[in-house]
Formats: structure tokens, C-alpha cells, sequence
């Protein structure tokens, strides 16, 4: 594609759909497209990609919970509202019988998958991430468990002296499915470096996702923008998940289920709170903006097989949109989330009826899913609500 000369968005997006987004466009097209396109038509190409990778009128949906372990972490993301520094009074490390009592609620309400994540935190060894998860294992053998980002399995190997390959391994042989897509963020060293001094640059999340591709382990990729950073670093992000994307692939037909984006949440953290002021207005993002992003994500990923919207932090109807605008998932039911809320989102659960009844009224059929994009069994729940009240009589 790159030989091609392409200078309009009009041009690359009727190249887009007459190649069936086979080739990936460049770094300079997909620019072209995020500072030029009309939104309403970035929205029908990327509507029309989305049925090329995922054709038919349904949308999916996940029925999971998120468990947060422990809140001790010693990165300090600026960003973050959710961890404890080690010695704080008000830090937690939870034990495998209190995991596995939130895990039991999971499974009463017919949930397939757990996604824990935690802090870096210095003073667990190995062992309690290889005995909870057997633990889990054991007593929740139909729960697949998505665990530990790839932060927490550089802080596990920093602790063990191990690689963090062989960290991998370890979990997976005890039970591990998969890692959360979490700690991405920006994938530009000049913007994460700038955010996250201590996470590391963005080749260490690069290569923690590699390896765990490699061990056959389910893997997603995130994005958080709205950090100040240019249209062209966010372009960069997705393309480091693109080339990954692609080797990893071509290796061992093994990559990212998916991907999904979100800005970044600015109350009760110290980026947010840095930024106030003049500069204010051009952190985190609006409705208008994400819409653009995940759009532009559909069209230039063409080798990611499902974008997800994120009702969490943009609301149930702006994820509404997203399905029109390239996405095909809405996300999950998560039960709990301690991270992003901490930062100022206050809807962090949504009921599978919930859910299903957004998927409905944009005019999809809601499939129930796992964490690997199969389909299972939906029964659509009962809406009770939904029926039209009786007008009162005057
Ligand atoms: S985002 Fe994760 S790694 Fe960063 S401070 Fe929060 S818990 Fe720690």
C-alpha cells in the first residue's frame, strides 16, 4: 500500500473498502484520515470494515468480573487513582478464599471469565500468584482466568529473579488462559515516559505480550488517550500493535483478540490535577473525539479481529454509537472496578440485561461470548422495564 500514492481521504477510503481492508494503510494515510475525514462517513467505512471482519447483524457481549487483588503498587503512574503505596493504611492483598467468594457470584450470574489485576506489588512472592491461581483453578474450573498485566509480570520476574517468559510459563502451567490488556496506555516512549516514568518503555509491554502469545496465552490490547499527545502518537500505538500483530501471527498464529480505547479519567490523581489550568481543555477526550479513535482504529488494524467499545468510561449511549462507528463487542459486565473509577467514573457495572437491551436498541442481535470470541448460548433476558408505562388519566 505504501507505494501507492494516495494524498486524500477520499482516495483512502475508497482504497480501504475496494481492497476489502486486506493491506494495511500507512502511518501517513491513517493521519491524513484522523485530521481530515468527515466523522460520518470515517463512521460508515469503518461500519462497513467492521461486517468484513465480522459480518452479520449481531454485536457480543461478555458476562465476567473484575477482581483487583491487591492495591499496593510502586510505579506511580500519575494517572492512577487506584494504588496504595506498600506501608499505606489503606492497602489490601486479598487472599484465595475472599477471591474465590467474588468469583462464585461470577459464576451464579452464568460468567465465563475472572480479569484480576493488581499493583506491582514487592512483597508477594511467586508462590501466591502460582497457588491462587491453581486454587482458583481447581474450584472454579469453568472460569477462565485473565490475570496480571504485563506490568505486574515484570514486577513478579524483578521479585523472582526470573524472565519474564518464564514467569509465563509458570502461570500458565498452573492455569493461567490469558493476560488483561492493561498498561498499555501510550505506546510512545515520549508520551509514557512522560505519564508512567517508572512502567518502562513501551517495548517492555510489547515483549511481555509477545511472550505470552508465544505460550498461547489469550491476549488484548488497550489504548488510553487524551494525555496531550498528537493524533500522530496515537497512530504510532496502534501500529506498534499492528507489527506485533503481525509476526506474532505469522510465528505462531497466536495474537490480540482484540482492542479497545478509552481516555483517560482525570479526577483524583496527579495528572489531572498537574494539568490544571491553561491546558486543561485538551486533556481526555469527548464523545466526538473517542468516536474518531475508534473508527480509525477499525480502518488501520486490519489485522485485529474485534474492536470493543467502552461504555465504562464514555456511557452506555456514547458505546451505542461506537457500535455504528466500527466497533462489534460492547465490553463486558466486569460486577466491580476499582481503577478507572477511582479516577472519577461512576457507572462501573452493567447487568447482562443491561447490556443486551443497549446491544437491541441500536438494532443488533446480542450474542453472549467468552473471552476468546466464541459464541455460547444466549437467552435474552426479560425487560421488564422496557415496556411502555400506562399514561396516567387525567
Ligand atoms: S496504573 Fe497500575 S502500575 Fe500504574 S500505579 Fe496504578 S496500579 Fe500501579
Amino acid at each position: 500500500m505504501g507505494s501507492i500514492s494516495m494524498k486524500t481521504w477520499q482516495e483512502i477510503l475508497d482504497y480501504v473498502i475496494r481492497d476489502g481492508n486486506h493491506n494495511p494503510i500507512t502511518i501517513d494515510q491513517c493521519l491524513e484520515l484522523y485530521n481530515n475525514a468527515p466523522q460520518p462517513i470515517l463512521s460508515k467505512v469503518a461500519r462497513d470494515v467492521r461486517q468484513l471482519h465480522n459480518p452479520g447483524n449481531y454485536v457480543t457481549y461478555l458476562v465476567d468480573r473484575n477482581v483487583n487483588y491487591t492495591n499496593i503498587c510502586t510505579i506511580n503512574c500519575h494517572f492512577c487513582s487506584f494504588y496504595r503505596p506498600p506501608r499505606h493504611k489503606d492497602t489490601y492483598t486479598q487472599s484465595n478464599e475472599q477471591i474465590s467468594a467474588r468469583i462464585r457470584e461470577l459464576e451464579e450470574i452464568g460468567g465465563s471469565r475472572v480479569l484480576m489485576q493488581g499493583g506491582v506489588n514487592p512483597d508477594l512472592p511467586m508462590s501466591y500468584y502460582t497457588d491462587l491461581i491453581k486454587y482458583l483453578r481447581k474450584h472454579h474450573p469453568t472460569i477462565d482466568l485473565d490475570c496480571f498485566s504485563p506490568i505486574e509480570i515484570e514486577g513478579i520476574a524483578e521479585v523472582t529473579g526470573m524472565p519474564t517468559s518464564d514467569v509465563l510459563k509458570h502461570l500458565k502451567n498452573a492455569g493461567l488462559h490469558g493476560l488483561p490488556g492493561g498498561g498499555a496506555e501510550m505506546l510512545v516512549d515520549e508520551v509514557r515516559l512522560d505519564i508512567s516514568p517508572k512502567k518502562g518503555s513501551a517495548d517492555n509491554w510489547l515483549k511481555v505480550m509477545g511472550e505470552a502469545q508465544n505460550h498461547g496465552l489469550t491476549t488484548s490490547a488497550t489504548c488510553v488517550f487524551g494525555f496531550g499527545e498528537e493524533p500522530i502518537h496515537r497512530i504510532e500505538h496502534m501500529s506498534r500493535i499492528r507489527e506485533l500483530q503481525q509476526s506474532s501471527m505469522e510465528r505462531n498464529g497466536i495474537g490480540f483478540t482484540s482492542f479497545i480505547s478509552w481516555p483517560v479519567q482525570l479526577e483524583n490523581n496527579a495528572f489531572g490535577r498537574r494539568n490544571r489550568g491553561a491546558n486543561k481543555l485538551k486533556l481526555g477526550a469527548g464523545p466526538i473525539e473517542y468516536l474518531r479513535h475508534v473508527s480509525i482504529s477499525r480502518i488501520f488494524m486490519n489485522n485485529i479481529p474485534h474492536i470493543q467499545a467502552s461504555w465504562p468510561t464514555m456511557g452506555i449511549d456514547v458505546s451505542q454509537i461506537a457500535l455504528e462507528s466500527g466497533a462489534d463487542d460492547i465490553g463486558s459486565t466486569m460486577m466491580e472496578e476499582n481503577v478507572v473509577s477511582a479516577s472519577g467514573t461512576t457507572k462501573v457495572l452493567a447487568s447482562e440485561a443491561e447490556l443486551q437491551r443497549a446491544i437491541m436498541r441500536t438494532g443488533f442481535t446480542p450474542v453472549k461470548r467468552d473471552s476468546d470470541y466464541n459464541h455460547l448460548e444466549t437467552t435474552i433476558c426479560e425487560f421488564e422495564e422496557m415496556r411502555t408505562p400506562v399514561p396516567i388519566k387525567p
